[in-house]
């Protein structure tokens, strides 16, 4: 018996689920998901079966005949909630857990219609990542064990339900006046990745396979902003291979989202804030599409890989960026990395182990460890070894990792072992277990910088286009700046960019106005681009 886990209560000689079925009625009044959830065992199984779960309600676990299953509930941990141990009868292959959520769910927040841009209705998100699916649905809950799902979810009429998997139906609900929605995940996906939201939501396609969602009084605008996403997809692929999902639909949700993105897939979640109204905050969609590759296909096992995740991905945007706007838009992005990474490692102490790649978080609850490093110190790693490989190289190298670890879920050190099998030497040259096992910053983790770089006031970096750079300084010191009303630095329009000379300056998204609160509403933004502080991308999952 071992725990392959330190977040989850999920045992490495006990059956595996494959496939949960989610049958939940949602509750705005008592602010609860109330129903069931069936789990499909990996093959015929008996004895314990130990389930994460935080403040459910357990009504009844049943056998996929209906007989009822002895189950016990264990004391209540502050991070990782309850143990759920069932007791499977020999030859159970499914079992159905009944049940409810607390009002005080931590993936759910539940919003009233004041907290909407409509007003009008309540609605409804979750956040799951990093542990908290445990307190949506009972399960295992832990990357390593990926699941495929489907899910009917029953919401009062007038009220749409999009989650992270493919839509499958909307039928009448058994109570009067209520709508259910089917969905269908036909790839397996760590727990951390299931997603619902609730609300008063219209979609606007996109692309044949992309749609965007959002309440009414943004919807227009919401589609304007992400038109052009299909191309961001498509550029995408160039590097990474196929898109492996089907659709890339997005949500963007009231402005209470704690969170500038999560890479729900088939369903990313956005902030409003994005809604800039001059399609200058779109690029942040990378990193979360990004996650459609080198995040949700290849996951980490444990929160302890963390940066498996992250800095693949946060290395892969910038690649993504790269094709789309050149190299120097790139290195910008290496440069704010740089300062949020200066930021984080001063926070926890350069010898702090919070600070290694792999971290030891038994313990810990994730959400308190979480920090710019698994991001930008992973994504130099990973930089690191792109550029000792040689960039043809190192993209044969990551089209063979993806093909190979396609939809499961690893630890840093079957990462290691895979390099060194494919590039034999590279982890040496570079000292990868330095950067896994140690605290702190390695001697060979090199700054980014290119000639178009600049320190704004803020002390932020920002990137001056060439035209625009003062013949005297060349990058060498700060040129002026137009103060910007939401973040505090701004980036001067990128070359291929015509509004940087006034073009378009008319042209908008439909019912901008408004859209997105004080923060989007700044006069001449056509002339600059705006790009996220660090704290943002720490933000962005
Ligand atoms: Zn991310």
């Amino acid at each position: 018996m071992a725990l392959i886990d330190p977040h989850s209560c999920a045992d490495s000689v006990q059956p595996r689920t494959r496939h949960v079925v989610l049958n939940l009625t949602v509750d705005f009044a008592a602010k609860r998901l109330e129903g069931d959830a069936t789990l499909v065992l990996s093959g015929p199984s008996a004895g314990p079966l130990d389930l994460d779960a935080k403040g459910l309600e357990i009504r009844s676990v049943t056998t996929g005949t209906g007989a009822a299953v002895p189950f016990s509930l264990g004391p209540s941990d502050p991070i990782l909630g309850e143990r759920l141990r069932v007791e499977l009868p020999p030859g159970t292959e499914a079992v159905t857990v009944r049940y409810a959520t607390s009002p005080g769910a931590a993936a759910l927040q539940w919003l009233s219609p004041e907290q909407t841009a409509g007003r009008k209705q309540p609605f409804l998100f979750s956040q799951c990542q990093a542990i908290h699916a445990r307190s949506m649905v009972p399960l295992q809950d832990t990357a390593r064990i990926r699941v495929t799902y489907d899910a009917a979810v029953t919401v009062p009429d007038g009220l749409v339900a999009v989650m992270s998997a493919g839509p499958d139906g909307v039928r009448p609900g058994a109570a009067p006046g209520t709508t259910t929605f089917l969905f269908r995940m036909p790839q397996p996906i760590p727990t951390y990745l299931i997603a619902l939201a609730v609300g008063s939501l219209e979609g606007r396609d996109l692309s044949p396979r992309s749609r965007v969602w959002a309440e009414p009084e943004v919807v227009d605008a919401s589609a304007w902003e992400f038109a052009g996403i299909e191309e961001m997809i498509v550029k995408a692929e160039g590097l990474f291979g196929p898109y492996d999902w089907d659709r890339y639909d997005m949500i963007v949700l009231p402005p209470s989202f704690p969170y500038g993105g999560m890479e729900n897939p088939r369903m990313t979640f956005l902030t409003p804030t994005l809604l800039a109204g001059d399609r200058s905050l779109v690029d942040v969609v990378a990193h979360e599409l990004a996650h459609s590759w080198t995040g949700n296909l290849v996951t980490n096992a444990t929160n302890e890989d963390f940066w498996l995740n992250e800095g693949f991905t946060v290395w892969a945007e910038r690649r993504i960026l790269e094709t789309i706007h050149g190299p120097e838009a790139a290195v910008l992005g290496w440069a704010i990395g740089q300062k949020a990474l200066d930021e984080s490692v001063e926070r926890f102490g350069a010898g702090s182990p919070l600070t290694r790649l792999k971290t030891d978080l038994k313990g810990i609850d994730p959400d308190e460890a979480f920090s710019s490093v698994p991001y930008e110190k992973g994504a130099r790693f990973v930089a690191l070894l792109e550029r000792t490989a040689g960039r043809a190289a190192f993209d044969r190298f990551l089209r063979s990792y993806m093909d190979t670890f396609r939809f499961t879920s690893i630890s840093t050190e079957e990462f290691l072992a895979f390099l060194d099998e494919k590039l034999p030497g590279v982890s040496t040259m570079v000292g990868a277990k330095e950067w896994f096992y140690e605290a702190g910053m390695p001697a060979n983790a090199r700054a980014a910088s290119n000639a178009g770089l600049a320190l704004s006031r803020t002390g932020w970096p920002l990137w001056i286009p060439p035209a625009r750079r003062p013949a005297s300084s060349r990058g060498a010191s700060a040129p002026a700046e137009v103060p910007c009303p939401s973040n505090g630095f701004r980036l001067a329009a990128s070359p291929r960019d015509g509004r940087a000379s006034g073009e378009g300056q008319n042209e908008g998204p439909p019912g901008a106005q408004g859209a997105g609160g004080p923060e989007a509403q700044g006069s001449g933004r056509a002339q600059n681009r705006m790009i996220r502080p660090a704290e943002v991308s720490n933000w962005f999952r």
